[in-house]
This record gives C-alpha cells, sequence and structure tokens, in this order.
C-alpha cells in the first residue's frame, strides 16, 4: 500500500476553510497560521492570536485541528495558540545579553552533538557520550537544546520531573548517572511537539544556558554536551555565535544519504567557524544478539571515508544493538549500566577528550 504524506499545500487549504473570528477572511489569509511544519505525519502550527483573546479562542484552535485531522497520512495535529509579545527581560541582564554577544558561563567546554538529519542516533550518542565523559571523573551536564522534539527526559528515565528554582532565580539542573541535565521536556506539561519561531529558540537556549545552575565560577562544568536538534537551524546558530562553543561532533548513519546530510552539518559549522571535532558512525554493523554474528546491513566504513574527505576526526563506529534501543527507551542509558555495547560509546569518548588534552581551554574562566 502507498502511504499518503500530507504536504504543506494540503493542510493550508484545509486550513483556508476555517474562518477568522471576525468573519471577513480565513485564518490562513488572515495571516494567523504560523510554524506549520509536518514531521511523519504530525502536524503541528501555532495560531497567533490577540492575548487578551486567547481563552476565548479556544474553540478556533479545536475547528483548525478538526479541519487537517482528516487529511489522509496525517496521524496527529497539535494546533496552539501564540500571543506575540514585546520581549520584556524579567531581570537584569546580568551577562550583558544585548551588548555581549557571548555567554560567560560557568562552564569550561561546550561540545555540541549535530546530525544532518533526524533518527541517526544523535540524542542517544549524546547522552553516551556525556555518561561516559562522566565516568572520566569530569563534571559534566547534558543540555537537550532539540526544544521541537525533545528526548532528554525519557533517555534519563526521567519524564515528568521538574527542576526547582535556587535563591538566584536560577533552574537547578536534575541529575541522573552523574550528569547535570536540562530539557524544555522538563519545563512543559506534556511531550506535545511544541511550535517556536526563530527569536523563541533563541531565549529558550539563552535561557537554559544562562538561568540555569550548571556550575559555580569555583566549580565549573569541565563539559556541557549539547545535543542538538537535527539540521542547520536557529539552534545551531544560536549556540555557534552566542556561546564559547569549543566543537561539534557530527552523528551520521553509514548511508550515502545521510552522510550527504552530514557533510552539509559540517560545512555548516564551518561557516560559523566552530571546531569539528569529530564524526561518529552509529548504526554501523548488526550485532545478532542470539549468535553475536555482526552483518553491514547500511554498508559500513562510509562515515570513516568521509571524515577522512572532509579531514576531519573519526571518533568511531557504534554498532546497531538492540540492546541500546532497548535500554534508551527504558531510560537507562547503556553506557551508564557496564553493558558491552558501553565500550563504543567510551572508545568515541576517549578519542573526543584525547583530542582536547593539547588544547587550551576554548575560554578562561
Ligand atoms: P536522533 O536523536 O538522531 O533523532 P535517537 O537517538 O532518538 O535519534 O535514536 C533514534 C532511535 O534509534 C531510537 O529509538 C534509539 O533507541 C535508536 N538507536 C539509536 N542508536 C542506536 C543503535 N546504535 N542501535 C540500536 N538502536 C539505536
Amino acid at each position: 500500500m502507498i502511504m499518503s504524506r500530507p504536504d504543506l499545500a494540503m493542510i493550508e487549504n484545509a486550513l483556508r476553510t476555517v474562518r477568522h473570528p471576525d468573519g471577513k477572511d480565513d485564518i490562513v489569509s488572515a495571516g494567523m497560521v504560523s510554524g506549520l511544519q509536518v514531521r511523519d505525519g504530525v502536524v503541528v502550527f501555532a495560531l497567533e492570536v490577540d492575548p487578551n483573546r486567547g481563552p476565548a479562542l479556544e474553540s478556533l484552535r479545536q475547528e483548525a485541528e478538526a479541519a487537517v485531522r482528516h487529511i489522509p497520512g496525517v496521524k496527529n495535529v497539535q494546533a496552539v495558540l501564540t500571543a506575540e509579545r514585546p520581549q520584556r527581560p524579567s531581570r537584569p541582564d546580568p551577562h550583558g545579553m544585548s551588548k555581549n554577544p557571548v555567554l560567560d558561563l560557568p562552564i569550561k567546554r561546550i561540545i555540541a552533538v549535530a546530525s544532518g538529519k533526524g533518527g541517526v542516533g544523535k540524542s542517544t550518542v549524546a547522552i553516551n557520550l556525556a555518561v561516559a565523559l562522566a565516568q572520566q571523573g569530569l563534571r559534566v551536564g547534558l543540555l537537550d537544546a532539540d526544544i521541537y522534539g525533545p528526548s532528554v527526559p525519557r533517555l534519563s528515565g526521567l519524564t515528568g520531573q521538574r527542576p526547582r528554582q535556587n535563591d538566584f532565580e536560577q533552574l537547578v539542573p536534575l541529575e541522573a548517572y552523574g550528569l547535570k541535565l536540562m530539557s524544555i521536556g522538563f519545563l512543559v506539561e506534556n511531550e506535545a511537539p511544541m511550535i517556536w519561531r526563530g527569536p523563541m529558540v533563541q531565549t529558550a537556549l539563552y535561557q537554559m544556558l544562562r538561568d540555569v545552575a550548571w556550575g559555580t565560577r569555583e566549580n565549573p562544568l569541565d563539559v556541557l554536551v549539547v545535543d542538538m536538534p537535527p539540521g542547520t537551524g536557529d539552534a545551531q546558530l544560536t549556540l555557534a555565535q552566542k556561546t564559547p562553543l569549543a566543537g561539534v561532533v557530527v552523528v551520521s548513519t553509514p548511508q550515502d544519504l545521510a552522510l550527504i546530510d552530514a557533510r552539509k552539518a559540517v560545512e555548516m559549522f564551518r561557516k560559523v567557524n566552530v571546531p569539528i571535532l569529530g564524526l561518529i558512525e552509529n548504526m554501523s554493523t548488526f550485532c545478532c544478539p542470539q549468535c553475536g554474528h555482526e552483518s553491514h546491513i547500511f554498508g559500513h566504513g562510509g562515515a570513516r571515508l568521509e571524515a577522512e574527505k572532509l579531514q576531519i576526526p573519526f571518533l568511531g563506529e557504534i554498532p546497531l544493538h538492540p540492546d541500546i534501543r532497548a535500554f534508551s527507551d527504558a531510560g537507562t542509558p547503556v553506557a551508564a549500566q557496564g553493558h558491552k555495547q558501553a565500550a563504543a560509546y567510551k572508545a568515541a569518548a576517549g578519542h573526543l577528550w584525547s583530542g582536547f588534552s593539547h588544547q587550551p581551554l576554548p575560554r578562561a574562566v
């Protein structure tokens, strides 16, 4: 059977059947719809409304969702009401963000984990690398910058937990497996997809960097691993331009297409002068859990060759293993379990860290 894949034009047409509350126009022509996205049959969009009328427009929100739900291939629809308000800082900006674009944080190194596309195992790599670094005795934080689809709450087994505030109005990161953790998923009520426009992405990221008690001047984090959203968007640029980013680790599967996307990500980070710390090949070989036989389902060695071509370090291969998935789903990353599959992550973390040993700290704290 051929699966229908709803496209944006179909969804827009469906939304044009919904009238603007003033009755003159439909909601699309009236410019109310923003942030429309479709991902794996899940449609998300925002309806921009007057903040004073927000609650009264709940029925409009439901009507807009209903208009899209019947489109073949649509599995779920999430519409949110948003009210654009002028930015007003809630408290004085101690870091002088507006004047000094680079945040001065109690963090020695920020390492981003990125991928050219989704589903390559970036978040799984990020948490396992972070755990492996913490096991070397480093103070490690993990920031989930994937504010469109946060996965750190699930991967750390902390879904539903909320960080508390300290006396300095900072959020105290949650802790698990020796890591300090922060995710937008700890701050919102449910795991529904969210709508964020560029400036909102920047604000959310700043806040999760600046307003979180990652460390102190006396006791800074040695490394903050940042799980980036897939692709090359606002979050990538914000991090590259506004933080002392030590560099980025790019995760790819061995398939040609994934590698093309990985190359694009590498090029994008190079353009904004972010050092590429290395490439990791995930889902490299398939290990049969019954007999231990290894097979190369997606080909093998593509990422190593790509790294050579791009002249960046190759940090290692992570096998495709059902336990990696099962342990991740259970919120117990393999690296924290003394599992056989932890070895590949530990080796990659070792390579990554050894790359720093000859380098000065990116920024004195
Ligand atoms: P991304 O962050 O790139 O979207 P995830 O880390 O969420 O990807 O991984 C996508 C899925 O693949 C998850 O279900 C995860 O458990 C699984 N996965 C990731 N790496 C592996 C691996 N090496 N072996 C088996 N399953 C994996």
